[in-house]
């Protein structure tokens, strides 16, 4: 696999309202976006630091799996997934399989900012819930 640079961390947390302003103070620079992905039933915010992303995700549903994973935090939110860039998303899927690392998703989804995105399984990641993205 070739990853060009961390795309983003995804933190997981109850409010944006009341995460966002937290966030501009600790990093120094205003949430420039804020997007629903209904299809993972979260909202998310973004800051830029460098060319790496902060991606805060709020559910929007109890069944959203970062309900669930704040439920297992102690109704707290945390670091939930880390982001990668890279070229060439299906290969990269590809190669990744055939290393005998098992995926969430076989085949790439879109998710927010408009990115191809793919989810390693965290059992195959030493716990680390691994996205892959591309930006096309
Ligand atoms: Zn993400």
């Amino acid at each position: 696999m070739n990853p060009t640079h961390i795309e983003h961390l995804g933190i997981a947390v109850v409010s944006l309202n009341e995460a966002i302003p937290f966030f501009e103070t600790l990093l120094g620079t205003k949430c420039y976006s804020i997007e629903e992905v209904a299809d993972q039933k979260v909202r998310t915010a973004f800051f830029k630091i460098g060319q790496t992303k902060i991606e805060l995700l709020e559910p929007t549903s109890p069944e959203s799996t970062i309900a669930a994973f704040i439920e297992k935090n102690n109704g707290r939110g945390g670091i939930h997934h880390i982001a990668f860039a890279v070229n060439g998303i299906e290969e990269q899927l590809a190669s990744a399989q055939e290393a005998g690392i098992r995926l969430i998703d076989s085949k790439p989804r879109k998710g927010a900012e408009g990115l191809d995105i793919a989810f390693l399984h965290p059992k195959s990641t030493f716990g680390v819930l691994t996205e892959l993205c591309e930006k096309k």
